[in-house]
């Protein structure tokens, strides 16, 4: 068991354990909430060119009190068993902050996609899923993967083929995994959800007037200086969401092999192509590349939003921080160690398990849309705009006006799919955020909002556990 990893789970264990003992539950209850309930770890042979690999996974369900259980699968050599356990973990707590009734689960596979091809990845991840599937930890109402570091939507396509190839004429089959493809029963505004959820988190926590103050910067997001650490799914779309529509301005993008920086702002849309290119942000014109690729963490900026992986920031270059807000894009991108350093200066935290749930709030939505089998917004749209457009006539006989032909347009659209998702998504990252502020401003004990978070969220699965006699 690597060092790194099981610092993570115990940085977990150890918010949980610190935020718990603010509540009144029985110790009985809080012990069950904290443990993992079901760890499977495989191994099992992929032919890799001539030879056989035996290849190390795991799927981890870390609390069953609401079903199905919910979590990404992540490829990476650095997987192992603890990280798993920690990232389920977050992930119970991720879904009861933002009300989403699903249980914490995670999978990994411990391998390094850089270095297997496609049709390798493929046999893989297709193994994988007949190893979930002979356990039954996978299905619409058991178990439902989604999108983590090193995956995407291909990925999940490999799993939805594989899942329904051993699941003919279960109707809801599609639902047993999310961040699929649109084309193949995904949704619209999965693949941006998690960037998208950290901007409204963002923009939320930076209109509190008095919040700001006390951190020496002042109210909205707009002319905020930005870092991102990890240019991959979630930091790329938190940087240009916020760019495009914040009016942030992104002053530093860091990758595992080089770290730009404008202070002027770098085009976040132009950077997007050029990685897609070149396969890398490596050389990119519209910036300079620092000496020192791990000096993100001290470029002078308002806000750093750490989007790669977990222990980032750690005692080791905590006080090297300049920025005003932490915004865990990430999971577990602080260590404790780190934490404490932070606190002491008196940085505001934005916790992961608030402000990436923005992927699973949308996982949320793909999977009540397989269960319906219909696309968001097809019975409305057409009703709703021929009733905009009857109420604009009526307004236009009686005031004897009219209105422009584009203002009609705009007034009268009804809700595509999109529309809805981003809506919801927008709506519950900023009902979550006002209830982890008010805990926090209601608590005297409680200084920071990654506790409020924890708080949160063990009162409502502590609840359910109560709601289902479990412990009268
Ligand atoms: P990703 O694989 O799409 O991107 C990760 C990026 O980080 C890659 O571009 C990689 O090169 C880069 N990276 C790796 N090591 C780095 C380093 N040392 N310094 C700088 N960059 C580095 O993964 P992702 O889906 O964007 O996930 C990133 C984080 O967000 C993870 O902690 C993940 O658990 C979390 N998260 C993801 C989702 C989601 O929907 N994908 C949801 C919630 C949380």
């Amino acid at each position: 068991m690597s060092k790194l990893s099981s610092s993570f789970y115990t940085t977990v264990q150890r918010n949980f354990d610190n935020a718990a003992a603010l509540t009144d539950h029985p110790k009985g209850l809080l012990a069950q909430i904290r443990e993992c309930n079901a760890v499977y770890q495989m191994r099992f042979p992929v032919k890799i060119g001539n030879t056989y690999e035996v290849i190390e996974a795991y799927r981890v369900q870390h609390s069953q009190h609401r079903q199905p259980t919910k979590g990404g699968i992540r490829y990476s050599a650095m997987v192992d068993q603890e990280e798993v356990m920690a990232l389920a973990s977050l992930m119970t707590f991720k879904c009861a902050i933002v009300d989403v009734p699903f249980g914490g689960a995670k999978g990994g596979i411990k391998i390094s996609p850089r270095k297997y091809s496609v049709d390798e990845l493929q046999k893989i991840t297709r193994r994988y899923t007949v190893e979930l599937i002979k356990k039954g930890f996978i299905g619409p109402s058991v178990d439902v993967p989604a999108p983590d570091y090193g995956t995407g939507e291909r990925e999940m396509a490999w799993i939805l083929d594989t899942y329904q190839t051993f699941s003919r004429g279960e109707i809801d089959a599609v639902g047993c995994v999310t961040g699929k493809p649109v084309s193949q029963n995904g949704i619209r505004g999965r693949t941006e959800a998690t960037g998208r959820g950290v901007y409204y988190g963002l923009r939320e926590a930076c209109s509190h007037e008095d919040d700001m103050k006390e951190i020496g910067l002042t109210k909205g997001i707009a002319g905020k200086r930005i870092v991102v650490q990890g240019f991959g799914n979630v930091g790329t779309y938190s940087a240009s969401i916020s760019q495009d529509e914040g009016d942030a301005i992104i002053v530093g993008i860091a990758e595992w092999n080089v770290t730009l920086y404008n202070p002027d702002g770098i085009d976040i849309a132009k950077l997007i192509k050029y990685k897609k290119k070149k396969g890398s942000i490596l050389g990119f014109p519209g910036a300079k590349a620092l000496k020192d690729k791990d000096e993100w963490v001290s470029i002078d900026c308002d806000i750093l939003i750490p989007a790669a992986l977990e222990n980032q920031i750690t005692s080791k270059n905590a006080r090297k921080i300049k920025a005003k807000i932490i915004a865990e894009a990430a999971n577990g991108p602080i260590t404790a160690g780190g934490e404490a350093i932070l606190n002491k200066k008196g940085l505001m935290i934005l916790p992961d398990m608030y402000l990436n749930a923005g992927g699973v709030t949308v996982s949320y939505f793909e999977w009540l849309k397989n269960l319906s089998h219909m696309r968001f917004g097809r019975m409305e749209k057409r009703f709703n705009q021929n009733t905009y457009a009857n109420i604009i006539g009526t307004v236009e006989k009686l005031t004897e006006k009219s209105i422009s032909a584009k203002e009609k347009r705009l007034i009268t659209r009804g809700a595509d799919e999109i529309d809805l998702v981003r809506s919801g998504l927008e709506e519950t990252m900023v009902m979550a955020y006002k209830n982890i502020r008010d805990i926090k401003k209601r608590r005297r004990k409680i200084t920071d909002l990654r506790t409020a978070a924890f708080i949160s969220a063990l009162d409502k699965v502590a609840n359910d556990y109560i709601a289902m006699g479990v412990f009268p």
